[in-house]
């Protein structure tokens, strides 16, 4: 098989970061884990991150993800993760790519749709499956659409909610606003952004965390990480992985062709 962590790896110089290579094995689970991460970057976007064959499949969703079945949000594939990115919480330093700050939004469990497998969906651009999630519940679709080559490189998606019992018509940005803090440390954005209040919980494992931890996204510096201070933090606590920005494309809504959704 081959390595799905190449394209993550490339972008970075694991000598000069602690960002996880991917190398360590992150504790399995009998069932699919996801992850989704706020980052209020030079656009708030969220990530979404779908455990599939060892690795967190990950899109960069415009918006974040939306309870309304009407509102499809643009979900732009980015490359693979390491598992134990999923933990990650914290600032981003500014100036730095994807520089601002990273807030654990949701986590949980996904399950394909029964019947499907989740290499159909990714072959055939459609993925159907339900969150299981502290926040995210219920059935959505994640829809390939046509993609402008020459301006990126990357697949663009739609992120749709099914209408089912957990959808709510005319939410727009409520559910995001409203949810506006950590599930993994409750805390809200201001306080992570100055590394206060707790730390976050791990929920995949493998990856240390502290209540500052910040990414030093430029490996051509030098500069130590910020680092918790201490006194409980053994010596070897140096997560600072590197977030890479994905390239922000144009926003294009095109409606997805196929069978209707959210029937
Ligand atoms: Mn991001």
């Amino acid at each position: 098989m081959a390595d799905r962590l190449a394209t993550y790896r490339s972008m970075r110089e694991f000598s000069r970061t602690a960002e996880p290579s991917g190398k360590a094995k992150a504790p399995k689970s009998r069932r699919l884990r996801f992850i989704v991460q706020k980052h209020a970057a030079t656009r708030l976007h969220c990530d979404l991150r779908l455990e599939h064959e060892s690795v967190l499949l990950s899109w960069a969703v415009t918006r974040g993800p939306s309870l309304d079945p009407h509102d499809k949000r643009l979900a732009v594939e980015v490359e693979p993760h390491p598992l134990d990115y999923g933990d990650f919480e914290g600032a981003i330093p500014k100036g730095q790519y994807g520089g601002g700050t990273v807030i654990l939004w949701d986590r949980g469990y996904w399950e394909p749709e029964p019947g499907k497998t989740i290499e159909d969906g990714l072959k055939h651009g459609h993925l159907s499956f339900t969150f299981h999630g502290k926040r995210l519940k219920g059935a959505y679709h994640l829809v390939r659409i046509r993609n402008d080559k020459a301006k990126s490189k990357r697949n663009n998606w739609l992120l749709i909610k099914q209408d089912d019992e957990f959808a709510h018509e005319g939410d727009k940005h409520r559910f995001l606003a409203d949810t506006d803090f950590s599930v993994a440390s409750g805390r809200k954005l201001d306080q992570i952004a100055a590394g206060k209040g707790r730390a976050p919980t791990a929920f995949i494992g493998g990856l240390k965390q502290s209540a500052d931890a910040t990414w030093d996204t430029d490996a051509s510096r030098k500069e130590k990480p910020t680092r918790a201070k201490a006194s409980a933090q053994p010596k070897d606590r140096t997560a600072t992985p590197v977030v890479v920005p994905f390239q922000l494309t144009k926003l294009v809504d095109r409606p997805p062709t196929g069978p209707r959704l959210g029937a």
